[in-house]
Parts: C-alpha cells; structure tokens; sequence
C-alpha cells in the first residue's frame, strides 16, 4: 500500500505551490503534481497586493519575492482617446497595512520559480512534475486517485486525506465534483504580449489603460527591463495575423519601436468573470483559478489564489491535527466566495469602462467622468463572507485581514506571532477572563500578548477594543469590549480535543 500523503494538491501553479509551502511549513506530508514539466512560460501576471506579499512572508518567502519584484508606486491611470485622465487608481510609496508596499510589480514565472524553491525546505513535500492527474475517488478516509506519468507512461495510484484541486481554469477536480461556473458577464479576448527593452525609451511609469474606443489597450510597467501590453481583440481582427511580430510591433508604434526592445511572447486569452459554485465536496476542494476566474483589469486573479491558500492553509491544518472538525472547512467558500466575488464585479465594472468600442458611448462615459475628473479610487476594503468570525457586531473588523505594523523592537508583527492564533489585550481585559477561557488560549496553542505597547495598543483604542484575537492567517476573529466577549470570541479558536 502506497503511502498516504495528508494532502494532494493538484497543479503546481502559483495557488497549489503557495497551499504546499504553507501546508510544508505546518509539518504536513504534502504530495504535489503538475502535469507540465516547468513552470507555464506565457505572459500572465505582473501585479499582485500587499497583502499576497504578507501571505507569501507566512510561507517564510518574503526576502525571495522582494528580490523579484517592484513596489507599485505610480497607480494607474485611464486615458481616453484625447488623452485626458478619467480615472486614477492612487498609488503610494508609503507603506501599507500590511507592513509592506500596497501593490507590486513582477513577472509570474519568475515568482512561480520562488515558490516552488521554497518548497525543498520541507521533507516531507513531495513534488512530481510531468504527472498527470486522472480518476479518483473519495471514501469516508480519504481520496485515492490516479496519475500518469507523462515521460514513462507509467500509472501509479496513491492516497491522501484532502486533495485540493488548485488545477486552474480548466480544472479536472472541478468537472470531478460537478461544480457549476456562474458567468459574471465578461468573455473578451485580448492580444497579451511582453518586451524586453534594449534601451532606455521614454514610457510611462505608471500603467495606462488607453480607453479609446477605435482599440482599448492596456500599457504596465512591469520589473526591470520588462514592459506589457494587453491589446484588445476586435470583430473582423484576424488572430494568427495579430500575434505575428510585424502586427504586434505595428500595434505598439507610438511606444516603442522594433530595434529598442526584443519581443518575449505573445498570446491571445479570453478574459473571463466566472465563479465556481461548490468549493468543497467532502474531502476534495478548489482554489485558485480551478474556482474563480477574473478579467486582469485590476490584476487580482493570482492574489485571489493566493488568498484561497492562505484560508484554507490554516483550517486544513486544524481538521488534519483533530483541533477542529471537518465542517471548518465549510467555512472556506462561504468566506472566500463573496470577497473574491465583489473584486471580479469590480474588475468587470472597469472592464466595462476600457472596453467601450462604441464611439458614441465613450463619448458619454468621457463626459459622465469629465465632470468630475479625475475621479481617484482605491480598493475597497474586502471582507471575508460568513464564516469562522464573529459577526455578533455590525461596527467590528471582525472578518478584516489585522494590519501587519512594525513592532517597538524592529520586528514585523507576524515575525512575533509565526503561525499561531493570537490574543492581544489589555492586562485588566486579558486577567478577567474566565478559567476555561484561559485553557481554551492554551489549547489553541494562541500565542497571548499582554498589555501591548504602541503600534498595537493604539489599534485597540482606536476600535475602542480590550482585547482583540487573529486567527494564524492574521484575520479578525473579534474583538472584546467586555470580559464576557472576550470569553465568547475565544470560543471560535480551534482547539484539540
Ligand atoms: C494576461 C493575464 C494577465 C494576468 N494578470 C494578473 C495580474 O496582474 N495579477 C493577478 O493576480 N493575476 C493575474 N492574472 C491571473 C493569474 O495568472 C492566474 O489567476 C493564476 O495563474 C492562477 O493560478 P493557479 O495556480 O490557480 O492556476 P494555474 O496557474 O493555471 O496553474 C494550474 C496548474 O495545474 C496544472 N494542471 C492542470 N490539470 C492538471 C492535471 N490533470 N494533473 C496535474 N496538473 C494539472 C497545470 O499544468 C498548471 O500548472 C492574469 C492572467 C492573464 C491570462
């Protein structure tokens, strides 16, 4: 009988390679198979958050994908055909919440070869490239599935407790568990295409979203020497003539010219908004792109991946070493569904705005935003759906990703905190709590920080907090205003029995 593994991750994509190193990092035997034999090599993502950077620092990568990328400091900005601004996504060079810069620039292959370095750090991950993933079958212990390997053409069948579907778009694991995909109303193809420059040429430092209606088109910056463009696809274009050198360098004329820079790729992807209904079916689960699907206009699809991980990280965790039951497993759609939701409407919303293809209604969108031009926005704050929170208290953070602030003694909060739950209170507030409340932080294995000096201390007053407990992927559980709060919102720390 073949061993069997905690967890299975299918996909070695940037969602399966962050789960396996935050799975690895708890101790967990962690099988991960990919079918390709190297990282995907067409141009995909160049920007991800700031809290996707604190995530990947969890995994202990933070040094190795600072090294890759650029904080995002110039925003974007959307010009029309005229080249006036309708609309600025702000961009700062302060530091965010997350104890780092709010938006970074990169080139994912690059993060994907991070990602998957860190994982030799763990024993017991086991990757196997150039497998491929095909039947399996769930029983009440476990899921046993099949793979092949591509070069041999040899199957092997093999066991694990969880297998988690982080397959992408097209995910099996999905169309195994017959999990429906809601459209969300975006399916566009655009020309995507990635330079190195040569010389130094006269672009802008920011990203443009060029909203002209004649043939919308996206300009970013990305690290280094690399610069993208995304192209929209119009009726009547022809694709194979599109992608060939001479169309693409035409396309980018006023930019750049065929002698400064040297043409990395190019490919032509619809953009999709679409949602899978069904994230977890007994012991099989999605994340990433095998579960959502978001046009790059505000470039958080791999973030979204990344986020799933994180979420589901901590609780297969807690399942797996019996400190909570299966059902917190439940918790991870019903949180993770409606945030990554309201950013793919949001994408969409933007969508809608550089793809404007009707001279007429650009003309009108160009007006609506002239007369309050030009409008600037930031990410709203996302908040998890239901789930492993307290959502007694309509005015909490409850649900909200705790900031990350640098502590009196030079550390980053979670450099103190590791991978633990955390109770962070007053010394009054945290002294009256009850016996089985005291046992329960215990238990839990909660890290507890008594009466903390600034920045911390400020936070609680400025919630008007005693107290206030995070759950090891660093969101909000509660916070207390009162002793027999403090006593019920440890009620949500998973502990063994
Ligand atoms: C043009 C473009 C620009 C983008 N820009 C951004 C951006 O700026 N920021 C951002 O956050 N996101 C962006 N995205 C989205 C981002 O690239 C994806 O969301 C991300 O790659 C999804 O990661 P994943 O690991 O979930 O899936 P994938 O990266 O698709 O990985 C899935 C893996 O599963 C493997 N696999 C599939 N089937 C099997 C099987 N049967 N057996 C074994 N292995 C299997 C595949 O080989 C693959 O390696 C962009 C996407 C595009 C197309």
């Amino acid at each position: 009988m073949a061993t069997e593994f905690d967890v299975a991750i299918a996909g070695l994509g940037p969602t399966g390679a962050t789960l396996a190193n935050l799975l690895g990092a708890a101790g967990l035997s962690v099988l991960v198979l990919d079918k390709e034999a190297g990282v995907f090599p067409l141009p995909r993502a160049i920007h991800f958050d700031g809290e996707v950077l604190r995530i990947l620092q969890s995994a202990g990568l933070r040094d190795e994908v600072l090294a890759i990328a650029r904080p995002g400091t110039q925003g974007m900005h959307f010009v029309n055909a005229a080249g006036e601004t309708l609309l600025i996504r702000g961009g700062t060079a302060a530091l965010g919440p997350h104890g780092c810069a709010n938006n970074y620039y990169f080139h994912q292959p690059e993060l994907e070869t991070v990602l998957r370095a860190g994982l030799s750090r763990f024993p017991k991950v086991e990757v196997r490239l150039n497998h491929e993933l095909l039947a399996l079958e769930q029983d009440a212990h476990g899921v046993r599935f099949d793979l092949r390997d591509r070069i041999t053409g040899n199957q092997i069948q093999q066991r694990a407790r969880y297998l988690v579907g982080c397959d992408g778009a097209r995910s099996p694991v999905r169309q195994h568990m017959g999990s429906a995909l809601v459209d969300l109303g975006l399916r566009q193809p655009w020309l995507v295409f990635d330079v190195v420059l040569d010389e130094a040429v006269d672009l802008p430092t920011h990203t443009v979203q060029y909203c002209d209606p004649a043939r919308p088109m996206t300009y970013c910056n990305v690290v280094g020497n690399r610069r993208r463009w995304e192209i929209m696809v119009m009726p009547g274009d022809d694709r194979e003539a599109l992608v060939r050198p001479e169309s693409l360098w035409k396309l980018v004329a006023p930019w750049v010219r065929p002698e400064q820079a040297t043409l990395e790729r190019a490919a032509i992807y619809t953009f999709h908004s679409v949602i899978a209904e069904g994230w977890r079916q007994g012991r099989l689960l999605l994340a990433g792109d095998a579960c959502h699907q978001t046009p790059p206009f505000l470039g958080q699809g791999m973030c979204a991946g990344i986020r799933d991980a994180a979420n589901l990280a901590w609780k297969l965790e807690a399942v797996l070493t019996r400190q909570a039951p299966p059902e917190l497993l439940d918790t991870y759609e019903s949180e993770r569904a409606p945030h990554v939701r309201s950013l793919i409407e949001l994408a969409v919303r933007l969508g809608d705005i550089i793809q404007t293809t009707d001279p007429q209604l650009a003309a009108q969108r160009d007006a609506r935003f002239a007369a309050g031009r030009p409008e600037i926005f930031e990410l709203p704050p996302q908040m998890l759906g239901r789930g492993a929170f307290d959502e007694a208290a309509p005015d909490s953070p409850a649900g909200r990703p705790f900031p990350q602030p640098r502590l009196p003694d030079g550390r980053l909060l979670d450099e103190l905190l590791g991978r633990r739950s955390a109770v962070i209170g007053r010394a009054d507030a945290l002294a009256a709590a009850c016996p089985a409340t005291l046992e329960r932080w215990q238990r839990a294995g909660a890290i507890v920080i008594d009466q903390p000096a600034a920045p911390l201390s400020e936070w609680l007053e400025a919630h008007q907090a005693r107290a206030v407990i995070l759950r090891p992927d660093r969101y909000i559980v509660g916070i207390a205003r009162t002793g027999p709060e403090l006593d019920r919102i440890s009620q949500y720390l998973p502990v063994a029995p």
